[in-house]
């Protein structure tokens, strides 16, 4: 079967709808790849999927039947499944893998950030740091806080979050970008003395932390999970731009 050469670009994140932009209308397909946790994404220029594949085995079935002559792997930092079937599926293919991931946050003069490995660790570390926090890690994890003792959440999402979730909450629906100017209204409106994070590196939402510099206030900042080790990363999209082009034009020239 002779099919257009396509990148896969596997996607959810600002930089994924970025790539997709530079990508779609140049000389090889684009398909860009959501999960589905979203109920009302925003979607990326061209062609788009929806939905697991079944695991990297799936990955590396979906590949080869859909002419994938590369992967991108531009999700989230902290959806570590999907990257590790991306390098999974993608050794199994004989497919190059590159991963896209923005940089982290670094702390700076005037933060007070306590690291932690897990979410789970977050909420144990909670009640020496105050009684109201702001959670602001995303609908998925909510749980991992519903039972902290003798707190009150406000608690922003894209979407609700599923149950368990906290007793005492006050769920904010809203998606960035963010001004520190509006976050620090927020943490003052709601007196908030502590905001919990995932470090999820990236403009749109850093001015979480600018703001709670600003406010004195303590951070509970998630580190990122583990990555697939051999994987050759960039931090930004004009880098991934170059890498599609090189595959699919050295692909081409080795035929
Ligand atoms: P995850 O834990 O790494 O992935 C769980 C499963 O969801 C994967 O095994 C895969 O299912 C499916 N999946 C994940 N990303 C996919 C994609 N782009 N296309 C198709 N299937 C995908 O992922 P997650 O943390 O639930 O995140 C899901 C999506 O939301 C990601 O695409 C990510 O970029 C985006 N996102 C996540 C966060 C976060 O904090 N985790 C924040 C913002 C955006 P199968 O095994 O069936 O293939």
């Amino acid at each position: 079967m002779n099919m257009t050469p396509r990148v896969l670009i596997l996607g959810g994140t600002t930089e994924a709808r970025g790539l997709a932009a530079r990508l779609v209308g140049g000389e090889f397909g684009v398909v860009s790849s959501l999960a589905g946790r979203v109920a009302s994404p925003r979607l990326p220029a061209g062609e788009v999927r929806i939905g697991g594949f079944g695991g990297a085995t799936g990955l590396a079935s979906w590949i080869g039947s859909h002419g994938i002559r590369a992967v991108i792997d531009a999700t989230h930092p902290f959806a570590a499944a999907i990257s590790w079937n991306a390098a999974a599926a993608a050794a199994a293919s004989h497919v190059p893998l590159l991963a896209l991931r923005r940089t982290a946050w670094v702390r700076g003069v005037g933060d007070l950030w306590h690291e932690t490995a897990s979410l789970e660790d977050a909420a144990l570390m909670l009640p020496d740091l105050g009684r109201r926090h702001f959670l602001t890690i995303g609908r998925q994890g909510v749980s991992s806080f519903a039972e902290v003792r003798d707190a009150w959440f406000l608690v922003r999402a894209v979407d609700p979050p599923e149950a368990p979730t906290p007793p005492r909450m006050k769920l904010l629906l809203d998606r960035g970008p963010y001004v520190p100017e509006a976050e620090i209204a927020l943490m003052h409106a709601h007196q908030v003395d502590t905001v919990v994070t995932k470090n999820s590196g990236g403009q749109a939402t850093a001015a979480k932390l600018t703001a709670a510099r600003a406010l004195g206030l303590p951070v509970v900042m998630v580190q990122r999970p583990a990555t697939p080790g051999g994987v050759l990363e960039v931090t930004d999209v004009g880098s991934a731009v170059e890498w599609a082009n090189a595959q699919v034009r050295g692909g081409r020239s080795s035929r």
